[in-house]
């Protein structure tokens, strides 16, 4: 009995063997293997960069090599932290493109495994290419970023990545007000709910921000005006030819030109 089993699993070994071999010899393709997306949305005080840095400790202690980008805004700052409330930190460059971050990761000779950018809603569609070019050369990508502004709309290219992501995590915060789940971010400007009128990126002063459940949510109204803020928030788009993405990952201009 077990003669037959061995001999029978031998047979079986030798069968793949062999297809593997035809398959090499009749010049079938080897699939190249794609990385992932993961996008991490929510609004501010959800634990976005909590949820990067967990990933972050994870991928490292399998031996894989992080490396990770958040947004520059001025040129002048080139490296910065992304700080977890547990008091944990990573290291973070900080880039203005897509193209920014390829250029860094050629300089560091393509060994990295993990690619993580944070803050990405403020990157143009660029950043999306740059993105599929990433997953197309096997990487694993963790995008984080709001998924909405503080009209309610969504933000920048954050959608976009999220509805391309091979495993999307929302994030919840509590409501500033209520103490319900919150999935908004309230933006104060002189203690009163921020207007449609006022610029879209106002960067630190946290005290300006808080996390708002639906109920709580509310945007300051023009005087004589009845406001609708149903659009989305996209940015102005960059070179459309700076990353050379295989075609069938190339469609992704779903937001009409501005
Ligand atoms: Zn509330």
């Amino acid at each position: 009995m077990k003669t037959i089993v061995l001999v029978g699993i031998s047979f079986l070994a030798l069968t793949v063997g062999s297809l593997s071999m035809a398959g090499d010899f009749w010049g079938f393709p080897h699939k190249k293997k794609s990385g992932k997306i993961e996008a991490i949305a929510g609004c501010m005080f959800s634990g976005k960069t909590d949820e990067l840095i967990r990933r972050i400790d994870a991928a490292q202690h399998a031996h894989k090599k992080v490396q990770a980008f958040k947004h520059a805004f001025d040129t002048r700052v080139k490296e910065s932290m992304l700080h977890a409330h547990n008091g944990s930190s990573f290291g973070a460059i900080c880039i203005m493109s897509g193209a920014d971050l390829i250029a860094h990761l050629d300089a560091q000779g393509d060994d990295v495994d993990v690619i993580v950018i944070d803050e990405v809603q403020f990157f143009g569609e660029e950043m999306v290419r740059c993105v599929d070019k990433l997953v197309a050369d096997g990487k694993r990508v963790i995008v984080a970023g709001l998924d909405m502004d503080f009209l309610g709309r969504p933000f920048g290219i954050t959608p976009t990545l999220l509805a391309k992501a091979d495993k999307v995590t929302k994030k919840e915060a509590r409501c500033f007000i209520c103490g319900r789940k919150a999935h908004f971010t309230q933006r104060l400007v002189n203690g009163k709910p921020a207007k449609p009128s006022d610029p879209l990126i106002l960067i630190g002063a946290e005290e300006c921000y808080q996390a708002r459940c639906r109920d709580c949510f509310e945007i300051g109204q023009e005087e004589g005006i009845l406001v609708q803020p149903a659009q989305s928030t996209t940015f102005v788009e960059d070179d459309p030819e700076a990353f050379n993405v295989p075609s069938q990952q190339q469609n992704t201009n779903t937001h009409p030109e501005e």
